[in-house]
């Protein structure tokens, strides 16, 4: 028989939340911003709420319920279940303890785990990467995420937090990361730092709207053939590979996982980055080395917050 269990993917943005069977289909699912007041309204507090609303709305039986699951932006105490920290961008969120909040609301056993090691959990149950014993994913958005799975483990690190790819120096005489250090690998891999670069370089051009520049205008143009960001996004790939093959060389995977919104744009993205990777990685660690994006879309991080419910059940 079908067990349910509740998953509740927190981001920086948003929260999803989801009915999530034992074979990883979401049967139900909603999503909530938390962001709306700048974080003046705790997460924790919308997450409460958002919860009651969707099982209000979708008449969830919670006795029904095995577990709840929580994928959850941030450096993941995972013993505790409390945000130990960040890398400094969101406000009345480090110190939650979630694992305690939500125990204490709905009497369900809860696990809380990092959103982009979910996000690999998820991808290494149901997506293209459970072919695979050894995985890296990284999340490129506003941030880079990133998690590792070596020999069908989660690299967890002593509290939970490793895994954190973002935050590693790319360049000790670059650009000041909001963490606190410099050179950081997410200020030159996120879709942040791309949009970020096209701006700066478009500073002068009085026929452009600095505003309406986004990760869609900059390869909507890239597909036009645009000859200053095509430049542009080349260096960004060129960034993003180096990192890739540092992991690469660090952890043999079979596969690399790309997600994050930039990872549907295969012929423009994927392709050319794979290329790159391959062009700067050592022969042996080509073995056998899959570059590929993620499959499961947004529902990662659902279905891997509830992963070791179902893994222990079965
Ligand atoms: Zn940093």
């Amino acid at each position: 028989m079908s067990r349910y269990y509740l998953g509740i993917d927190i981001g920086g943005t948003a929260v999803k939340l989801g009915l999530v069977r034992s074979n990883g289909e979401i049967t139900n699912s909603g999503t909530y911003s938390v962001n709306f007041d700048h974080y003046k309204t705790p997460i924790i507090d919308t997450v409460l709420k958002s919860l009651e609303s969707f099982i209000h709305e979708n008449t969830i039986d919670l006795s029904t319920i095995k577990g709840i699951g929580v994928s959850a932006t941030g450096q993941i105490d995972v013993h505790n279940g409390i945000v130990a920290g960040t890398a400094g961008h969101i406000n009345n969120w480090v110190g939650t303890p979630l694992k305690d909040i939500l125990q204490e609301t709905y009497h369900l056993p809860v696990l809380v785990e990092n959103d982009a090691n979910c996000a690999v959990i998820g991808e290494h149950w149901l997506g293209d990467a459970a072919n695979y014993s050894n995985v890296v994913m990284l999340t490129i958005g506003t941030g880079v995420g990133g998690g590792i799975i070596i020999n069908n483990h989660l690299l967890s690190g002593q509290m939970g937090i490793a895994g954190e790819l973002g935050h590693f120096p790319l360049n000790a005489h670059g650009k000041p990361c909001y963490c606190g250090n410099i050179g950081c690998y997410e200020q030159y891999a996120s879709t942040t730092a791309l949009v970020a670069d096209v701006k700066e370089t478009l500073n002068n051009d009085p026929h452009i709207n600095l505003e309406k520049i986004n990760g869609k205008y900059i390869f909507t143009q890239l597909q036009k053939g645009n000859p200053t960001i095509s430049v542009i996004v080349e260096q960004w790939i060129d960034n993003i590979a180096r990192g890739i093959v540092g992991l690469i060389h660090i952890f043999n995977p079979e596969a690399i996982i790309i997600g994050g919104g930039v990872s549907q744009q295969e012929e423009l993205f994927i392709s050319p980055l794979r290329e790159k990777i391959l062009e700067l990685t050592m022969p042996c660690f080509k073995k056998n080395l899959i570059i590929t994006k993620a499959s499961l879309g947004n529902n990662a991080g659902l279905c891997g917050a509830v992963y070791p419910f179902i893994k222990n059940n079965s």
